[in-house]
């Protein structure tokens, strides 16, 4: 041990959770602990599902007696005892939703120092009276610009996304969002009935009707005569101007489908009131250090704290009307918190930066900094793979701010794969040796070192190989995609190409430009050439500008394999996102009983009325709404998490109820189905991506970012087809052990090998040492970086500069 010796244990007896081998293991606090395996082994089982969950049990039974039935409903860990266990905090990766209003500054609550620093310590207007706090906040009623409410943004159509195709005329269409069918002839008429020309082109039409057309508030009634073929009896019409109809479908429409076409018309522009920062004009007229709180929040926090740290040499806390020693206070609070940020390679953020745009590492991180403020000791940090996302240029700061936590009295567990952060460790608990339920044993607890000396562990093969790697040969490129005078966030006039036909590596520390370089630029752009539409809202005013684009044309096809989830609610999951679930149930409605009794496909969904658990309406889980603990979900009463109601369960197939099937793992499940073609080769594809050990119904809320990454990859090698595709994959090899890396990499390769041209932004070196070439971003994060700091095999980056060649030389080595 580094940290001399161990004074307490967590001892945990019979833990059973999940895939556990009534486990039997003792835990040093004070001190940080790795939690490793492969992927399914049962690490998360053992440090969430188990340590954090009993903590976490008995911190709602002292605090909150009345919380303790709807306990009993979640349910405790399956564990004998566990003794020594200090309350827990949890950082975990995988979350719900983030509020669309939350930020940076709300996350870390910087926000409300700086509040409160612009109330006491601002410069105010001569005659202005000192504004509390709330109105520096848009969420306040106090704060909120009356015309925007606070949003920053106002939503309106425009004509270009109104009228997509000038040259066409009123009857042909013009008027994209003008509804179709019954509702667009009736609207044509009117238009007739008011004397404007509908078979003239829209260009032709005067300036004055087109802006009457598409924007009037006006609604006049207009007689409208029979007309063959479409009405027998005249009628009195209403008009609706093209605003006026989007904006209405927006404000009452029910139907999603309706309001996702109408949001096709519209484009968000920051709010030309308060210029985007959704605060009243009182707010913006304070100053600190010459800057009103909106410049604060939009400047990256590596200005911020410079800014902050010249105002208070400036004096103008000091001289603040009131308070003037509370304020310094502030000041210096915002400074050493900001300063945490840094240290954590966050300078690029900026406070108002939306959370829903931020990494999982970013918001983790920030997370990470914000306990470390918080004063808590005593407490054990749960963290899951804190190194996700990150450079090892910046995982070498979060481990320093790692140990401060545990230098404030604090313990520290992570599940964690990356090996140069395991090394770091004070004490290993390897879990395995597989996944699932050929795991759930503790293969090793101790030092690290002691692993290598652990046969069965897999991870200790890793930690200590025996022999050098083989180093893969580069493929020689087949053509190149050009891209001159890219200009997004901070990518300035750069210019990338990348290579045809074969896998390369987008490199550089966080911020330096990677996703959106990969996942927004170059997705555009091929896009653009296949003329298709993302699949995200977000896409249609993406505002990427670039001068010249050439080699786009040898795509066929593009493949954007994310890390979003795969669903938002617990009812979609493994089965029915690969469309297997389909098949199984053919096979169900195929059996005896089903035929007997009527039973067709439809009665084995869970998502339709019929054959589902109405109490629950087929999601197994009813959500309990718990103070202090959003979205827990608690087993149905009715059907005990099997979703269906009881006729259904009586079918089986070779002895198993379709619940039982998607209680299987996917390992099961490919024996089971060994013979039925439209299940096994799924089944076989997610194993092969190293899901084995994913269970078919496993929520889409319960899986983490890289396994919902896997499970799309997987479903499009299931079809992939020889041919001209670019793949583009944001860290696949996120949350995987090593071996798991191994496995993905020979199907990126096979992907390869068939014709098509893979691009991953990556961190892990074995994985950029795989790939055929590499594209180094930076040199830093945000305003630092944004430009191609060197490109080429694997070999030449690593004889090159910068911070990616001298850990990628070190590997090589
Ligand atoms: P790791 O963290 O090592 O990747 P986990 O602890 O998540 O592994 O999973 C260990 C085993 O427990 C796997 O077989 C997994 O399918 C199973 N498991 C995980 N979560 C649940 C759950 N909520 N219900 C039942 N089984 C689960
Ligand atoms: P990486 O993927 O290398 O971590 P990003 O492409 O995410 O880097 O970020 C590059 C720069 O663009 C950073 O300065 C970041 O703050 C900025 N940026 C990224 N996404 C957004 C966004 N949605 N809004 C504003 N700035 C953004
Ligand atoms: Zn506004
Ligand atoms: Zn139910």
């Amino acid at each position: 041990m580094t940290r001399g010796d161990v004074d307490g244990w967590v001892r945990v007896r019979g833990a059973r959770e999940h895939n556990l081998k009534n486990v039997d293991i003792d835990i040093p606090r004070d001190c940080m602990v790795a939690f490793t395996g492969v992927s399914g082994s049962g690490k998360s089982s053992l440090a969430f599902g188990t340590l954090y969950a009993e903590a976490q049990r008995r911190y709602f039974e002292s605090v909150a007696p009345y919380a303790r039935r709807l306990l009993n409903q979640v349910g405790a860990p399956e564990v004998g005892e566990i003794t020594g266990l200090p309350p827990a905090v949890a950082l975990q990766q995988r979350r719900g939703a983030p509020s669309s209003r939350s930020t940076v500054g709300t996350l870390t609550t910087l926000s409300n120092l700086l509040r409160m620093l612009y109330s006491r310590a601002g410069t105010y207007q001569p005659g202005a009276t000192h504004l509390a706090a709330e109105a520096f906040s848009p969420n306040t009623a106090a704060g909120a610009c009356a015309r925007c409410q606070g949003l920053g943004v106002v939503h309106d159509v425009t004509e270009e996304l109104l009228v997509p195709n000038t040259a066409l005329s009123i009857r042909d269409g013009a008027i994209a969002a003008w509804p179709g069918a019954w509702q667009g002839a009736n609207l044509r008429s009117i238009v007739r009935g008011l004397g404007i020309d509908i078979d003239t082109p829209w260009t032709s039409l005067p300036r004055a009707d087109r802006d009457w057309l598409l924007y009037t508030e006006e609604q006049p009634s207009v007689l409208i005569e029979p007309e063959a073929g479409r009405i027998d009896h005249g009628y009195y019409g209403k008009f609706w101007s093209a605003r006026k109809h989007v904006m209405h479908v927006l404000s009452e429409s029910q139907s999603e489908r309706m309001r996702e076409r109408a949001l096709r018309f519209v484009q968000s522009i920051a709010c030309p009131d308060c210029d985007g920062s959704g605060l009243r004009a009182e707010a913006l007229a304070v100053t600190f250090a010459g800057r009103t709180i909106a410049d604060m929040n939009a400047v990256p926090l590596a200005e911020l704290a410079g800014e902050l740290r010249t105002g208070v040499e400036a004096g103008a806390v000091a001289s603040a009307a009131e308070g003037s020693e509370a304020a310094s206070r502030i000041a210096a609070d915002v400074i050493a918190r900001v300063e945490v940020l840094l240290d954590l390679g966050l300078g690029y953020l900026s406070l108002g930066r939306n959370s829903t745009t931020l990494s999982p590492g970013e918001s983790q991180r920030l997370r990470i900094a914000t306990q470390l403020r918080s004063g808590l000791f005593g407490v054990v940090y749960v963290l899951d793979e804190p190194s996700a996302g990150l450079h090892p240029a910046d995982a070498r700061p979060l481990l320093d701010v790692l140990e401060r936590l545990i230098a404030s009295g604090n313990s520290l567990f992570v599940v964690e794969h990356d090996l140069d952060v395991v090394r770091r460790a004070d004490w290993v608990v390897d879990i395995g040796p597989g996944a699932g339920d050929g795991g759930g044993q503790v293969l090793y607890s101790g030092p690290v070192e002691g692993l290598r000396e652990v046969a069965d562990s897999v991870t200790g093969r890793y930690l200590f190989p025996r022999s050098a790697m083989a180093v893969h040969e580069p493929r020689t490129p087949q053509g190149w995609l050009r891209l001159r005078g890219v200009t997004r966030h901070n990518l300035r006039e750069t210019s990338v190409e990348v290579p045809l036909g074969v896998m390369t590596a987008v490199t550089g520390v966080s911020g330096s430009g990677k996703s959106t370089l990969v996942t927004q630029v170059l997705a555009h752009v091929v896009r653009g050439h296949l003329g298709t539409a993302a699949e995200g809202p977000d896409d249609a005013v993406l505002e990427v500008d670039v001068a010249g684009v050439s080699g786009v044309e040898t795509f066929d096809r593009l493949v954007v394999v994310d890390q979003r989830p795969i669903g938002r609610t617990p009812r979609s999951n493994l089965a029915t996102y690969t469309g297997m679930f389909d098949g199984v149930r053919k096979i169900f409605a195929a059996t005896d009983l089903a035929k007997a009794r009527g039973y067709t496909a439809g009665r084995f969904s869970f998502n339709v009325a019929g054959g589902r658990c109405e109490t629950c309406q087929g999601e197994g889980f009813v959500s309990v709404e718990l103070l202090f603990l959003p979205g827990t979900y608690a087993p149905c009463r009715t059907c005990h998490g099997a979703r269906y109601n009881a006729e259904t369960l009586e079918v089986t197939s070779r002895g198993k109820t379709i619940a039982d099937v998607l209680a299987m793992t996917v390992d099961a499940a490919a024996d089971f189905f060994a013979d039925v073609p439209a299940a096994s080769r799924s089944l076989e594809t997610l194993r092969d991506v190293g899901l084995g050990y994913l269970r078919l119904g496993q929520p889409a809320t319960e899986l983490s970012g890289g396994e919902a990454q896997r499970i799309k990859l997987a479903t499009e090698l299931q079809r992939a087809h020889r041919g001209h595709t670019l793949y583009l994959l944001d860290e696949p090899t996120a949350g995987l052990h090593p071996a798991d890396i191994r496995l993905l990499l020979d199907q990126l390769q096979r992907l390869v090998e068939a014709g098509n041209t893979v691009v991953l932004i990556e961190h892990d070196l074995a994985t950029i040492t795989d790939c055929d070439w590499v594209i180094d971003l930076g040199p830093g994060g945000g305003n630092a970086g944004g430009q191609v700091v060197a490109s080429g095999t694997p070999r030449t980056i690593a004889s090159g500069r910068g911070a990616t060649a001298e850990h990628l030389a070190g590997w090589l080595a």
